[in-house]
């Protein structure tokens, strides 16, 4: 699929005006589907998948793998990818499309089937890097009046604290952020701790995606907590992240950890350490938005999220009805699975390209 951004979002390693991304639908016997959307970019600037290495991943090794699974419940998904390396987002579209149909076939709502317990979320919303500081301040004041709860902005030397300076002086308490995506080094700490100075919520991912060392002995230095997203990819990651203090709020993305079972599993380790979470976006269509709304619905997502609605992307989003805001909150919706219908004809506007598996006949 791909589908042009309303506006285009950049951020300290590029810009992205087109979204492209594979959508994945899974159908059992009694007619009913399940769906998923990965999240990888075209090239690999986020993480290491692109929308291609997903869809090798998913022809030709994890759909033919799950081909030969016998499925009683969702968990067994990841569990017949445990010793596919890596292939995170490739894992997650599977075992996502999987979590909706699992749900829809019991009744329930994909939020019930996970064990959410919200009934409605709160939003906050990711400003990109504007051409000017003047545009920037304009948009946040126009995000503080729509209702959002927390502003995040994007991060980059030469676009910092002048920029953080400039919106605590418009807005000296608004709920604020900042993400950096990997944009600095550890040589950069004397620097960044100049970031102590805007009562920010948190930084996130100030240092390199593969980095937990070099996050834990920035964290010893500053007061602003720091939020990890590029570097945590399993549980696992969580656990020695959380050992050596490389942070102390972890954003959650179901395409970066493989999905849904794995991502309950971090959800069940931070809350046992008091970790705070929030689900990130990844300038999800509707469906993916969908699955960010059940997994915040969870107890420990304490935190605002990237999640907010479709008309801030897309100006018309791929289901039905369209993700809506009110008051800074979104409503988790209590129908079956994902709880939106896919739009069919929209759907089949954007695909560029499909293909079909089957294992029955
Ligand atoms: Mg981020």
């Amino acid at each position: 699929m791909r589908m042009r951004l309303l506006h285009p979002f950049k951020t300290s390693v590029g810009t992205i005006t087109d979204k492209d991304f594979i959508l994945v639908e899974v159908k059992s016997k009694s007619g009913l589907s399940g769906w998923a959307e990965t999240v990888s970019d075209a090239i690999p600037i986020y993480h290491e998948e692109t929308v291609k290495t997903n869809w090798h991943m998913l022809k030709d090794i994890l759909i033919p793998k799950l081909m030969e699974t016998e499925l009683k419940h969702p968990e067994d998904v990841s569990k017949a990818f445990k010793d596919l390396r890596g292939n995170y987002n490739a894992k997650a579209a599977l075992d996502g499309a999987i979590w909706d149909l699992y749900a829809k076939e019991n009744g329930i709502s994909l939020t019930k089937a996970i064990g959410g317990i919200k009934d409605k979320i709160e939003v906050g919303v990711s400003v990109g890097i504007q051409k000017s500081e003047q545009e920037l301040l304009q948009k946040i004041e126009g995000f503080v009046t729509k209702g959002y709860k927390r502003i995040k902005v994007k991060i980059k030397p030469g676009w910092d604290m002048n920029i953080l300076k400039a919106i605590r002086k418009e807005f000296p308490v608004i709920p604020l952020m900042a993400d950096a995506n990997c944009a600095y080094t550890i040589n950069d700490i004397p620097y960044l701790k100049q970031l102590d100075e805007f009562n920010l919520m948190m930084v996130e991912q100030p240092l390199s995606y593969d980095d937990l060392i070099d996050h834990a002995r920035l964290q010893k230095e500053l007061n602003t907590p720091i939020c990890l997203d590029e570097c945590i990819h399993t549980v696992e990651d969580v656990r020695k992240a959380i050992e050596i203090g490389s942070g102390k709020i972890i954003n959650l993305k179901i395409g970066r950890v493989g999905g849904i079972t794995e991502s309950l599993k971090i959800h069940e380790l931070c809350e046992e350490n008091k970790i705070p979470m929030w689900c990130g976006g990844m300038l999800e269509a509707g469906i993916g938005r969908a699955h960010n709304i059940a997994i915040t619905s969870l107890a420990n997502f304490t935190l605002p999220g990237d999640t907010a609605p479709s008309s801030h992307y897309w100006k018309e989003d791929i289901i039905t009805p369209e993700v809506t805001m009110k008051d800074g909150y979104i409503k988790v919706p209590t129908g079956l699975g994902i709880g939106f219908e896919p739009n069919m004809e929209k759907i089949e506007d954007l695909m560029l390209y499909s293909e079909t598996f089957h294992n029955y006949e």
